[in-house]
């Protein structure tokens, strides 16, 4: 099934219609013009076959009668007639002797005749031509009937013992007195007409075929060999109604003919002139069948050019889409072969340079995202530390004890803070500088970042004081983990020019409590031991408990 959708299949159907549309509508049209123009043709031929092989026939018979009747006056047949009625037994035998032998002369000169015989007035064969005539019967009622010239007493048939086409013919012999003595019968050779109807035949290229009323050959223009069967019976009747009119029908050699038929005045036959169809058109045919080759030739060529062009446009567009269709999915590492210096070509080259143009844009973007990010990380990360020790600064702070107080209010898990700070820092920075002060800060700040766990937060509150948030702990694991520290502070120098510097720290420990409204509740209460540790002496670590 040929999809109509594809492009290529579009330009090969268009080419196609294009090719068979105008050719086969012009060529059908031209055939029509000339098959009318040829059965034309050919029926007026067949038309003038006929008129003239009537003619021909009614002349030849003209002449058989003109013949006959010339005979018919002589002396000889008058007088052998006239002494058979009246004479003597004696002059009997004489015109006995002398009419045969006359008939038997005239019957060698004039060939179409091939028996004469001369009938008394009741119809007694009186002489004969031949050795055994063959009986005649007349007319009835004889002599009464026989006022015309001539009469044709049997019409055309096979002879047997004549081996042709013969009809009787016969005439009244008259007295001196115009009285009927008897008749004149010849038996005619039909087929003398043939060479006359063969020459008619000939120049109007036909064949001309005589019929009896029933339809049977009785000879025709054809080659010898041709074996005559009667003309079927709708045949026959079809054209004898349709006397003149060409028609198409099954011929007596059993080949389908353009004939017509024509049927005489003079004689009781029918004249059917008729041309094989096959040769009429064969060249016709023969024109149609190099036409048809020809078509399908042209076809086939238009099919194979338009099917290379729908696919010498439609493989580039192909390759077009698929290279957009793999851009879209976001590979752009495409450049297309450009090998046509046409509109697809242009296409391709355009084509290759927005993907290059794509692609530089995009290797860009990414550069620049990637900054982008890398610097809202740092200022991210900027805006949550303090400068000076790298720890949490205040608002992260606040924030990590909002989140904190809020899962504690969800999971009833309480989580502790330690507060820190310094002692004596104010002493610290007086005795070594500030600078000195500012890098004990940082150092203090190391040391309580190594020592809490992963999960845990540590943040400046301000000053040289610090906060630890110790998410889901207990008050004495925060207790511990706040002596952990105080020792290790207070175990370790911190290194400023050579000079080594001791610190202590004082440590306040709280947790939350479910009444606790906001993380500031926490905060005041790890605040108040801080207080409480320094208040105390200092060093040490103060919790709530
Ligand atoms: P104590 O806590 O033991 O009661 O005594 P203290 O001397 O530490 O008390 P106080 O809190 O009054 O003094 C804190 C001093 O810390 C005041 C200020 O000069 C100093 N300080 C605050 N912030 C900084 C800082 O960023 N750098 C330096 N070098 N000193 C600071
Ligand atoms: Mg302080
Ligand atoms: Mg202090």
């Amino acid at each position: 099934m040929i999809s109509i959708n594809s492009i290529k299949n579009k330009i090969l159907i268009f080419a196609i219609l294009a090719t068979l549309i105008p050719s086969t509508g012009l060529g059908l049209l031209s055939f029509w013009q000339n098959e009318a123009m040829l059965t034309d043709n050919v029926t007026h031929q067949l038309h003038t076959l006929a008129v003239d092989a009537n003619r021909e026939l009614e002349y030849w018979l003209e002449e058989r009668i003109e013949e006959v009747r010339t005979l018919s006056t002589s002396n000889t047949v008058i007088n052998g007639l006239s002494h058979q009625a009246g004479s003597s037994s004696n002059n009997r035998s004489q015109t006995s002797q002398a009419l045969p032998y006359y008939l038997q002369l005239v019957q060698d000169k004039l060939s179409p005749l091939l028996q004469l015989a001369v009938l008394n007035t009741s119809g007694k064969i009186v002489a004969s031509s031949g050795a055994a005539p063959a009986p005649v019967i007349l007319p009835n009622p004889w002599p009464q009937s026989a006022t015309t010239d001539g009469i044709i007493i049997e019409p055309p048939h096979w002879n047997q013992s004549h081996h042709t086409t013969t009809l009787t013919l016969a005439v009244p012999v008259l007295s001196l007195d115009n009285e009927i003595l008897g008749a004149l019968v010849a038996v005619v050779d039909l087929g003398t007409i043939l060479p006359s109807l063969k020459y008619a035949a000939k120049l109007s290229s036909g064949d001309v075929l005589l019929i009896d009323l029933a339809g049977n050959p009785l000879l025709g223009t054809h080659h010898r060999d041709a074996v005559f069967t009667p003309i079927a019976r709708q045949v026959l009747q079809r054209l004898r109604t349709e006397e003149g009119k060409p028609l198409t029908f099954e011929g007596h050699l059993q080949n389908t003919v353009l004939g017509l038929a024509l049927i005489p005045q003079t004689l009781p036959v029918i004249v059917v002139v008729e041309r094989d169809r096959a040769d009429i058109y064969a060249a016709w045919s023969a024109f149609r069948n190099l036409f048809l080759a020809l078509m399908g030739g042209l076809t086939l060529l238009v099919a194979i050019i338009a099917w290379r062009m729908g696919h010498s446009i439609v493989i580039p567009l192909e390759r077009l889409t698929s290279a957009a269709d793999r851009i879209a999915a976001g590979d752009l590492e495409i450049q297309l072969p450009v090998a046509r210096r046409d509109e697809l070509g242009h296409l391709t080259q355009v084509f290759n340079q927005m993907t290059g143009n794509l692609q530089r844009s995009r290797d860009e973007f990414e550069a620049a995202s990637q900054t982008l990010q890398k610097q809202n990380k740092l200022l991210e990360t900027l805006s949550i530390t303090d400068s000076l020790t790298d720890l949490y600064n205040r608002k992260k702070l606040d924030d990590i004890l909002a989140d904190q107080l809020a899962r504690f209010k969800r999971n009833q898990r309480s989580f502790a803070i330690l507060m820190l700070d310094i002692d004596r820092f104010k002493k610290l920075n007086d005795t070594y500088g500030h600078l000195a002060g500012d890098q004990v800060l940082a150092s203090v700040a190391r040391t309580l970042f190594s020592s809490i766990r992963n999960i845990d937060f540590a943040a400046r509150y301000g000053g040289e004081e610090f906060v630890i948030v110790l998410p889901e702990t207990t008050l004495s694991a925060a207790r511990d983990m706040a002596e952990r520290i105080r020792i290790q502070v207070h175990g370790a120098t911190y290194q400023f020019n050579d000079q080594s510097i001791a610190v202590t720290l004082s440590i306040g420990v709280a947790n939350s409590r479910s009444s606790d409204e906001s993380a500031d509740a926490v905060l005041a209460r790890a605040d108040q031991m801080l207080y409480e540790a320094k208040r105390s002496g200092r060093d040490r670590v103060h919790c709530t408990d």
